[in-house]
């Protein structure tokens, strides 16, 4: 597995990393098979997050293999006290007396950002916790190409995690990348399948590693998907013409409904969080798993997308031009039509409404 240089940390990292949201939704004995064959395949950077419910448990199996392993952890706290609560959590779930990488998780809002810089904000506890030996380096991860590159102005974080895919160019048009580049900043390439809907795996890897990433991570859940990604990469690191013009077309079809969750349509006077709404909309229609999807949504959205008044505002500051509201509607058909809110059933993960009744839409991934 060829390795790449991780920016100003000097860590190197494997161009095939792993994301560790994945793991949630397998046992601990699969994952564990998992990251171990991960591993001896040749990848040794690891990535997860406190956000992850398990992610970080099932990742304790890696805590004896050292410098074998770069793991790299998140918080979504905005102040220090709660980044050193999360930090002190993520070190006993892991097994570790440190990380090699510490982030501050989905900072996408130019206000998330004001916070975490602030006097007793998260990076005054994470630089804290840098200099107790706690944590290796300090990076930010983004959903907004503006507040990224808001960040790297502040010349603050080691690396940067933004999601580098076919459809979410804006990185590279806005200049994200290059800037990263220019300061020697680490970029970790997260979502380069979109969230499911850009495919196939072997492009969309290749597409994200032409870019000036130093890693890829996407999530993986199989031994399958795991050792045919290794391949993929193993054959060639670029795509070719015909998987770029392939990615393009792709990139065509799905641009006028993908989120790119960066967030400008917030906030909703209804309290609706419009991209986590449509991230369990992508997990029924591209990803075709509509059962993950209707639990995601119950988990996660806390307003149901039916709560939408129409007001329209979401529309008018959607940078992308999405038709928002038509897409809550088709959320609301999908993943609420058995009524809200739920009874039982979210803390075990156990679906509430039976497969058979479920309308799966026929464009499933490949
Ligand atoms: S149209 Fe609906 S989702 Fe959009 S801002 Fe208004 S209430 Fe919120
Ligand atoms: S709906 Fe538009 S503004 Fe809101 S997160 Fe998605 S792409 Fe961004």
């Amino acid at each position: 597995m060829e390795l790449r240089i991780l920016g100003r940390t000097g860590l190197q990292v494997s161009v095939l990393g792993f994301g560790g949201i994945s793991i949630q939704s397998i046992s601990p004995k699969e994952a564990e098979q998992l990251l171990l064959q991960a591993v001896k395949l040749g990848i040794n950077f690891f990535d997860t997050a406190r956000a992850y419910t398990d992610s970080e448990r099932k990742m304790k199996c890696l805590a004896g293999l050292g410098s074998r392993v770069i793991l790299a952890t998140k918080s979504l706290a905005r102040d220090a006290d709660g980044l050193r609560r999360d930090l002190e959590a993520s070190l006993e779930e892991l097994g570790r007396e440190k990380v090699d990488l510490y982030q501050l998780h989905n900072v996408s809002k130019k206000e998330e950002l004001e916070r975490v810089l602030a006097r007793g904000g998260a990076l005054e506890g994470a630089r804290k916790a840098q200099e107790e030996g706690l944590v290796g380096f300090v990076g930010i991860s983004s959903h907004n190409a503006d507040t990224a590159l808001e960040a790297l102005r502040t010349g603050e974080f080691d690396t940067l995690q933004v999601p580098v895919n076919v459809v979410e160019s804006h990185y590279e048009e806005k200049g994200v990348l290059r800037e990263a580049g220019r300061r020697r900043v680490g970029v970790i390439a997260m979502k380069p399948m979109g969230g499911g809907a850009i495919h196939p795996a072997p492009a969309a890897l290749r597409y994200a590693l032409s870019r000036e990433v130093a890693t890829v991570i996407p999530g993986m859940r199989t031994l399958r998907e795991l050792e045919e990604n290794v391949a993929a990469l193993e054959e060639r690191l670029f795509p070719d013409d015909r998987e770029m013009e392939a990615l393009r077309r792709l990139a065509d079809s799905l641009g006028d409904r993908f989120c790119r969750r960066c967030q400008y349509c917030l906030p909703c006077p209804e309290g609706i969080y419009i991209p986590q709404v449509f991230i369990c909309l992508a997990t029924w229609r591209w990803r075709g798993e509509p059962e993950r999807a209707v639990e995601l949504y119950r988990r996660s959205v806390p307003v149901p997308a039916s709560a939408c008044s129409g007001c329209g505002s979401c529309e008018e500051k959607c940078p992308y031009n999405l038709p928002v509201r038509d897409m809550l509607s088709e959320a609301v058909a999908l993943l609420e039509w058995k009524g809200w809110p739920p009874t039982t059933g979210v803390e075990t993960g156990e679906a509430m409404i039976p497969t058979s009744e479920l309308k799966p839409t026929p464009r499933n991934k490949s």
